[in-house]
């Protein structure tokens, strides 16, 4: 017998019927003679509306109401589910996080999880209860609801599981598991049975939106098994994300190719070669809530030297408006931008005992004729910003060179 968490998504519930699909899923798990902690979402969607209806009010709402109004998808759907497994011949009770006390820091919109009080969970799994909590939610310490950022209930899921100490902790999504890239990009992209958290983290950064950053941090910090699944499949493993590097005899080199369309380009040219400078840029971007994502200064010569970033597309206008500012402050010569770009990455533990991958990376994006603009590498990444009409081109060739494709 285990403990297990079981987070479901907001697709996974976005009608009764799937509710009760998943009530259905649940009771198989339960006569197995485990205990069984479900986290659902909000209904697909639903979040979306009840900011939408708040900012009808106002443009700014405040955000202690904000997340009044946000967390209470998930009260919907916890309550939809305890009646279903009612209807299914369980035991089951819910609660909000307020009520079970996850208890939050004060950051509204965005509050992490400090601490839970496990002791009523386990009270009602003693009496053979299923126990419904309601994700992305907590409360601080004076009683105020707060809500832990977009896609939170991932990371109530793992909080549960560390908290609770659980066996397994089950992501239950749309996907079947973590893939080698976007199979709508490649179609010879390999489910995985297995991926480390750190691999997990940077292919999560780089857009494979599968879990919540965060909830991925967490879990790796806690050592939680955690598990993405199919929530419309019964059948599969899905992806098993290990704290561990696999221990296969012939580990891949590389995990995963991931990508970014969304990255836009600046750069200054011919700004004076001296102390400050970078800051004298990035101040004010970072004052203007713009997040860089990578950085090239060239080697300065005559004096003066290149810099360049890139921001996320969102933020390209605002980013060439500050550095529009900046330009004769720090007295430069010209900003120039370039919003068509993107970004790929190979990402693979396994690159820190074999040398060689970046080569290969450059070698296959040159016999493509695709120009690198930028690079960036990281222990287990090497990433290059390139013209975004080769994107698709880029990580088909990448996929292909490091031998992700599936078995024909
Ligand atoms: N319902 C919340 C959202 O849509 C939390 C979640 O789905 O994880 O962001
Ligand atoms: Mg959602």
């Amino acid at each position: 017998m285990a403990l297990i968490v079981q987070k479901f998504g907001g697709t996974s519930v976005s009608s009764t019927e799937r509710i009760k699909n998943v009530a259905r899923r649940v009771a198989r798990w339960k006569a197995q003679g485990h205990d069984i902690i479900v986290v659902p979402s909000a209904m697909s969607g639903e979040t979306n509306r009840l900011i939408g209806l708040a900012k009808e009010i106002s443009s700014s709402p405040d955000p202690r109401e904000l997340d009044v109004i946000a967390s209470t998808g998930e009260q919907v759907t916890i309550a939809l589910l305890a009646m279903a497994l009612h209807e299914a011949g369980l035991k089951a009770k819910s609660y909000t996080g307020a009520q079970v006390r996850v208890l939050t820091d004060s950051t509204f919109t965005k509050a992490r999880i400090l601490q839970i009080d496990d002791k009523r969970i386990r009270e009602d799994l003693g009496e053979g209860n299923v126990v419904v909590v309601a994700g992305f939610q907590g409360a601080d310490e004076r009683g105020n609801i707060t809500t832990l950022g977009r896609g939170g209930s991932d990371t109530s899921a793992v909080a549960l599981a560390a908290a609770l100490k659980a066996d397994e902790c089950q992501i239950y999504t749309d996907v079947d598991g973590v893939y080698t890239t976007d199979p709508r990009v490649v179609p010879e992209a390999r489910k995985l049975d297995t991926i480390t958290f750190e691999e997990m983290l940077e292919m999560a950064s780089l857009g494979s939106k599968v879990l919540q950053i965060r909830s991925v941090e967490f879990a790796g910090k806690y050592k939680v098994k955690l598990r993405v699944l199919s929530s419309f499949q019964d059948e599969g493993e899905g992806t098993l994300i290990t704290v561990e590097e696999n221990k296969q005899m012939e580990q891949p080199i590389i995990s995963g190719i991931a990508f970014n369309r969304d990255e836009a380009k600046l750069t200054v040219l011919g700004v004076p070669d001296r102390p400050g400078i970078a800051y004298q840029i990035l101040g004010p971007i970072a004052e203007a809530n713009i997040d860089v994502d990578m950085i090239i200064q060239n080697v300065g010569h005559d004096g003066t030297t290149d810099f360049s970033f890139t921001v996320n597309r969102g933020d390209f206008n605002k980013a060439l408006m500050v550095l529009e500012t900046v330009k004769g402050h720090v007295g430069a010569r010209e900003i120039v931008g370039d919003n068509k770009t993107c970004k790929v990455s190979a990402v693979g533990v396994g690159m820190r005992s074999h040398p060689g991958v970046a080569s290969q990376m450059f070698r296959t994006l040159a016999g493509e004729g695709i120009n690198i603009q930028m690079i960036s590498t990281s222990e287990i990444k090497i990433s290059v910003v390139i013209d975004e009409k080769y994107l698709e081109l880029a990580v088909r060739v990448l996929h292909k060179t490091f031998g992700l494709d599936q078995a024909a």
